[in-house]
This record gives C-alpha cells, sequence and structure tokens, in this order.
C-alpha cells in the first residue's frame, strides 16, 4: 500500500480509531492499523474508500468478519462501515461504555468486542483526564 495513502487515511480519520474513536496519541500499541474494511480476501482493494484507521484492538476482533449477530434481535447484521455509515447515527457514548443504537452498531460492539473490561479501562483513564471522547 503506498505511504501516501496510508497517511491519508490516518488524517482523514483524525488518527483516532474509525470504530471506537480512541485516540493514537494515547494508546499502549501503535501504530494504529490502516485497515481493509471488506477484506482482500472478500474482493475489498486498496483504494481510500475501502480503507479505514483502526486501533490494534478493535482491528484483531473485527478481522475478515463483515456481519455479526445483533444480540438484542439474534439476527445477523451488517458491521459498521466507516465509509459507508454515520457513527454517531450507530453509537452512543454511555460513560466509558460504547453503546448500540441499532443493529449494526450492537453486531459491532459485539464482534470487535468494543466493550471488553481492557477497552473500558483505556477508555476510563483517558475520561478521567479529560481526553476522552
Ligand atoms: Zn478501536
Amino acid at each position: 500500500m503506498d505511504p501516501s495513502v496510508r497517511l491519508q487515511v490516518r488524517q482523514r480519520a483524525g488518527h483516532r480509531c474509525e470504530y471506537c474513536r480512541f485516540p493514537e496519541a494515547y494508546a499502549a500499541f501503535t501504530p494504529f492499523h490502516v485497515e481493509h474494511i471488506v477484506a482482500k480476501q472478500h474482493g475489498g482493494g486498496d483504494h481510500p474508500s475501502n480503507l479505514a484507521l483502526a486501533c490494534h484492538h478493535c482491528n484483531h476482533h473485527k478481522g475478515p468478519n463483515l456481519t455479526g449477530i445483533d444480540p438484542r434481535t439474534k439476527m445477523i447484521a451488517k458491521l459498521f462501515h466507516p465509509r459507508r455509515h454515520d457513527w454517531r447515527h450507530h453509537f452512543r457514548w454511555d460513560g466509558h461504555v460504547l453503546v448500540g443504537r441499532t443493529a449494526i452498531g450492537r453486531a459491532t460492539i459485539a464482534v470487535l468486542q468494543m466493550n471488553d473490561p481492557d477497552a473500558l479501562n483505556d477508555r476510563d483513564a483517558l475520561l478521567e483526564e479529560g481526553l476522552f471522547p
């Protein structure tokens, strides 16, 4: 992937994970990953419209997944697509806990394990310092 494309993705994301919004500057595992939203194995390419900045945690748990199960309805739901979906439509904060407003939001939180204890601890520390969200 072209380094200028990677830089473009980082800047477009404001140096925050495009899933959990964690700021790269405060992450334990840096740099964040420029990830393929639709994985190459599913035909996704290197065009910026298929790329997103993701923290280590979100990138690791998302893997090549495109869908998950909405824990409320038990139905298959698409995962959040940072280029096509509006983050605020699908997610909201309740303190340091990320809440899904939609099936897409809830399924994404479940698959990416965005409220696991490590993620909550990391966000809590920043929240106390006024650095998050
Ligand atoms: Zn993240």
